[in-house]
C-alpha cells in the first residue's frame, strides 16, 4: 500500500539543538501581548515563562526554557479532538456534521453558527468544536469524558491529568460557550446535551500538559498517527491529513492567512499561551509563552514558528534548509 505520510527529515541533530537554543535566546527578551484574563486562573500565568519544545517523528527531543512547565491545553485540544472524532465516525460523517471551512471570525464567535444556512463553522473554533465534543461515543458523559481523556492519553504517551482549577474557573465563567451550544441545538449541530457538551468541552480544554507533551503530540500528528515514542497507533493516517487540513485553514482563527503566508504550516494556539506546529514527516514543534496578541495566539509562539520553519527548512510550500554551521 501507497505510504500516506509525508517524509523528509529534519537536519541534523546539532543543527535543531542549536537554532531551538537561539530561537530561546531571541525571543525570551519580547516584552509585546497580554496573558489571557477572560478565564480567571489563567490570568495569573507568568509572562515571562517560554518554552520550547521539537520532536522528530524518530522521537528525538530538542528542548529549551520552560518545556516541562504545566499549563492547560484549551484551544490546542481541537485538533486532537477532531482527530478522535474522525477515527470513530470516520472523516466524511465528521465533514458533513462539523464543516471545514474557515470562518474568518474569532474563536468564539456564536456568529460562526449564524453565518452559514447549515450552521457549520469547523472544528478549530468554539462552536465546531463544542458539535465535536458532542460525538464523542458513549451514552453517557462520563463514558464520552473517557473517551476523549484516554484518546488525549495516547497522543500523548503518558495519562493527561485535569487542571482543577483552571477548569472551575472557566465553568464559572464560560456563558458564552454554553450560548454557543443552545444555538446549535437549535441548529440541530449539536448530537448530545448542551450543557453537559459544554461541560466536557471544557473540562477537554483544561487537561495540562507541557510543551514537551505538545511536541510530542503534533509528532505523532506528523506521523500518520503513530506516536515517535509509544509506538503507539493512536489515529489512522488518513485521519492526520485531514486534521492538518483544518489546521492550515483555521488553526489561527481569523489570522489563519498571515499565519500560512509566515509559516507554511499546520498550527494550532491557546489561550492560556501554547502553540504547536506540525511539520508532516518530520516532526513537531510546540511552545508556551502566555502573552497574546490581538487574535488570542502567543506572541513569542509565532515568532518561533516563523523563525523554525524557516531556518529549519519547513515551509511546505517552498523552503531552504539553514545548512550546518
Ligand atoms: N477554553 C477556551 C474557550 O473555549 C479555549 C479558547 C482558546 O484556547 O482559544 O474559550
Amino acid at each position: 500500500m501507497e505510504s500516506w505520510i509525508s517524509t523528509g527529515h529534519l537536519p541534523n541533530e546539532a543543527v535543531v539543538r542549536q537554532l531551538v537554543a537561539e530561537a530561546h535566546q531571541r525571543y525570551g527578551p519580547r516584552r509585546e501581548g497580554k496573558v489571557a484574563r477572560y478565564i480567571p486562573a489563567l490570568a495569573s500565568a507568568n509572562p515571562a515563562d517560554f518554552g520550547i519544545a521539537v520532536a522528530s517523528t524518530q522521537g528525538q527531543l530538542f528542548e529549551a526554557g520552560e518545556a516541562h512547565q504545566p499549563f492547560s491545553i484549551q484551544s490546542i485540544s481541537k485538533p486532537f479532538l477532531f482527530a478522535l472524532i474522525c477515527q470513530a465516525i470516520g472523516e466524511r460523517e465528521a465533514r458533513q456534521k462539523l464543516g471545514v471551512n474557515s470562518t474568518g471570525l474569532p474563536f468564539n464567535s456564536v456568529q460562526a453558527v449564524e453565518r452559514a444556512e447549515d450552521g457549520l463553522s469547523n472544528p478549530m473554533v468554539n462552536a465546531g468544536a463544542i458539535a465535536a465534543t458532542s460525538l464523542a461515543p458513549g451514552d453517557t458523559a462520563e463514558a464520552k469524558w473517557a473517551f476523549i481523556q484516554e484518546g488525549f492519553s495516547r497522543f500523548a504517551g503518558r495519562p493527561l491529568a485535569l487542571d482543577g482549577e483552571v477548569y472551575a474557573s472557566e465553568v464559572a465563567t464560560n456563558r458564552r460557550n454554553l450560548g454557543i451550544a443552545t444555538l446549535l441545538e437549535e441548529q440541530e449541530g449539536i448530537w448530545f446535551d448542551p450543557e453537559a457538551t459544554t461541560d466536557l468541552y471544557t473540562r477537554q480544554c483544561a487537561l495540562s500538559v507541557t510543551s514537551h507533551d505538545l511536541a510530542l503530540m503534533a509528532a505523532t500528528l506528523a506521523n500518520g498517527g503513530r506516536h515517535p515514542l509509544s509506538g503507539e497507533q493512536v489515529v489512522e493516517p488518513p485521519i492526520c491529513q485531514v486534521v492538518l487540513a483544518v489546521m492550515v485553514t483555521a488553526g489561527l482563527y481569523e489570522t489563519s492567512g498571515d499565519w500560512i503566508y509566515d509559516i507554511g504550516l499546520p498550527g494550532k494556539s491557546g489561550v492560556s499561551g501554547g502553540m504547536i506546529t506540525v511539520a508532516p514527516g518530520k516532526g513537531g514543534l510546540a511552545t508556551y509563552s502566555p502573552p497574546l496578541d490581538g487574535a488570542g495566539n502567543s506572541v513569542r509562539g509565532q515568532l518561533t514558528a516563523s523563525f523554525l520553519s524557516e531556518r529549519l527548512g519547513l515551509h511546505l510550500l517552498a523552503s531552504r534548509p539553514a545548512s550546518p554551521a
